[in-house]
């Protein structure tokens, strides 16, 4: 499975690690496991995103080596890499801002993934949807070409599986999810300390924007689906970033009945961003894939133009359909 990213690794020295914007924790637990690994090997590897590191996973990152976010300077050195490793993202798009510069670039790339897509970006691609995480992948790379797994990369992997299978929870959670998590805590992971730095991190900024949008949620579809907005008003209200955002859609699919919970997020540009969660038995990634988006059966995403009234009306209606047709 690995030949020919293990050529590639052999025979290059210098390296880009990237992933997508709005890096979650697999993403960034990915890039940094393989940025140790790389770093063992002697190599010269940089990981630089589009998007900031989320604050909940700086903890991942003391020294600071991941560039992010990326500025103008960062894209001579996409340029000249000998090689770009892409990993739990197959778009060149949601690489943001440094995805023209890595398409362009003259590098050797490959693309490490978990998501189910109809085509590949580049011709060496390892993508395994039966994996529970990109971490997972890694952590097979990793040992396969034989180490070293280092404290920091066992940290990054362990978060990534953790994150990816809602704290396993989630369908994805396998016995090799858990296998391998076994063999990231002997090699020294706390699962303690990681969850605390990952979910019990809140602003209080984010807890008020929670209540805000909880008691204002809506459900419909008698009671099969529920539904929560954040306004850019609300940010301004409460003092939240968009990146507190993240995971208030799961509140939507604790209530009893509801199959497919959704947030609309309204971005500074006024685009708004849906992310629509299912309970297993609707298949949420052919809704975000109608409206051009993507993800997994249970957890998709979309972007959309505003205003607000007309996403909602647009994707509730795209669901409502869907459900029609069983
Ligand atoms: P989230 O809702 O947490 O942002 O994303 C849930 C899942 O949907 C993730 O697996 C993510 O990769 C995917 N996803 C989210 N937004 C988009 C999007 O705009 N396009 C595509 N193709 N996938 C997305
Ligand atoms: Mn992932």
């Amino acid at each position: 499975m690995w030949t020919d990213i293990d050529r590639i690794i052999a025979s290059n020295q210098t390296f880009v690690i990237t992933s997508h914007i709005h890096p979650d924790g697999d993403a960034i637990g990915t890039e940094l496991a393989l940025c140790e690994f790389l770093r063992a090997r002697g190599k010269d590897a940089t990981i630089i995103n589009t998007s900031p590191t989320p604050v909940i996973y700086r903890f991942l990152d003391p020294g600071g080596m991941m560039r992010a976010p990326a500025s103008q300077e960062d894209l001579p050195r996409i340029t000249a890499a000998d090689a770009i490793l892409i990993v739990d993202i197959n778009d060149w798009k949601r690489l943001g801002m440094i995805g023209d510069t890595v398409r362009t670039s003259p590098a050797a790339k490959a693309v490490i993934d978990h998501h189910p897509y109809q085509d590949t970006i580049v011709p060496t691609t390892v993508i395994d949807v039966k994996a529970s995480s990109t971490a997972e992948l890694m952590y097979d790379l990793i040992t396969s070409l034989g180490g070293p797994l280092t404290r920091p990369a066992a940290n990054g992997l362990y978060t990534g599986i953790l994150t990816d299978t809602g704290s396993f929870r989630f369908g994805n959670t396998t016995p090799t999810a858990h296998t391998i998590t076994a063999r990231l805590l002997e090699a020294g992971v706390q699962p303690a300390a990681i969850y605390d730095f990952v979910y019990n991190q809140n602003s209080e900024a984010r807890l008020r924007l929670m209540g805000r949008v909880l008691s204002d949620m809506t459900i419909a579809y008698r009671g099969q689906v529920a539904w929560i907005v954040v306004t850019q008003q609300l940010f301004k209200e409460t003092g939240a970033l968009p990146e507190d955002t993240s995971s208030l859609v799961d509140a939507t699919l604790t209530i009893a009945g509801v199959e497919i919970g959704l947030i609309f997020v309204e971005t500074a540009e006024g685009t708004i961003r849906v992310s629509l969660r299912s309970r297993g038995r609707q298949d949420v990634n052919k809704i975000a894939g109608a409206l051009g988006g993507g993800g997994h059966r249970a957890a998709s995403g979309a972007v959309l133009p505003g205003p607000l009234d007309d996403a909602i009306r647009r994707v509730t209606g795209a669901i409502e359909a869907t459900m029609n047709a069983e």
